[in-house]
């Protein structure tokens, strides 16, 4: 894996991504509305869109929202759900979910909602807990992605769904060199001065190019025991959401 100029193994990589997010915390939402240019957030409602929670129901319906960072995700499916969601947000990250945590008690509903530290590795709950596990623009930040994808299945229920939103390689001709160009020239500039280092977003870019592409990335979900996978692209390849049940 390569970190700036350095290469650095796999043990390391989650050490460099959790001091990326440390130093970004809280500046992070600011920094995605920068970036994306308010984008990011069509992408997210579309996730929960796809998802459509419940508003009512004879059981509770319970959501992991991994990666989940200062909890934009967890916030629009408590939302969508007009309040009957549960969702837990939890990520690797005590400063992200310390920004969320201040966050949520502006939330509509602020019940509805715990924040909860671990790695997506390792899950810290039982089998069969879930009906949807999320995870927005945070699977390309663990270092073992198929044993964060086989913990998914593990605490989903039967019937219960994953979604991913992740970035992609953008390969849409004519637009591709566009993106290329503005991910160089434009974001890790952009991080220095809204962050104060630029470092985090050379990462950040370098780690989207990494990431395998959509159809061997829904590989990886069917390896996992997920069914009846698929994927979406939005905005020109910038962002893919995948899809799979476990059932
Ligand atoms: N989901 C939020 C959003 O869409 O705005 C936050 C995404 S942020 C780009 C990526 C998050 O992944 C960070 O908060 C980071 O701490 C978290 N993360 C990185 N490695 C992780 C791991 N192994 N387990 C859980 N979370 C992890």
């Amino acid at each position: 894996t390569h970190f700036g100029e350095r290469t650095v193994a796999m043990e390391d990589k989650q050490g460099l991504v959790n001091q990326v997010f440390h130093d970004v915390a809280d500046r992070y939402d600011l920094m995605n509305d920068l970036m994306s240019m308010g984008v990011h957030r069509l992408w997210k409602d579309a996730m929960v869109a796809e998802l459509a929670p419940p508003k009512a129901g004879s059981r509770p319906y319970k959501v992991l929202d991994m990666a989940g960072g200062t909890g934009d995700i967890g916030e629009r499916i408590v939302n969508a759900s007009l309040g009957y969601a549960e969702v837990v947000v939890s990520d690797i990250n005590a400063d992200m979910l310390r920004v969320g945590a201040e966050r949520a008690k502006s939330w509509r509903y602020p019940g509805q909602v715990e924040f909860r530290e671990a790695n997506a590795e390792e899950l810290p709950f039982a089998d069969n807990t879930f009906d949807a596990y999320t995870i927005a623009f945070g699977i390309r930040n663990v270092p073992r992605v198929q044993k964060a994808l086989d913990e998914a299945h593990r605490v989903l229920k039967r019937g219960g769904r994953i979604l991913v939103l992740e970035f992609s390689q953008v390969d849409v001709p004519g637009f591709d060199a566009a993106y290329r160009t503005y991910s160089d020239a434009v974001i890790p500039p952009l991080g220095r001065v809204v962050t104060g280092d630029a470092q985090p977003y050379q990462y950040f870019i370098e780690s989207i190019r990494k990431f395998p592409a959509p159809p061997e990335f829904t590989a990886m979900l069917g390896k996992a025991g997920f069914k009846r996978t698929k994927f979406q692209s939005f905005t020109g390849n910038i962002a893919t959401l995948f899809s799979g049940w476990k059932i």
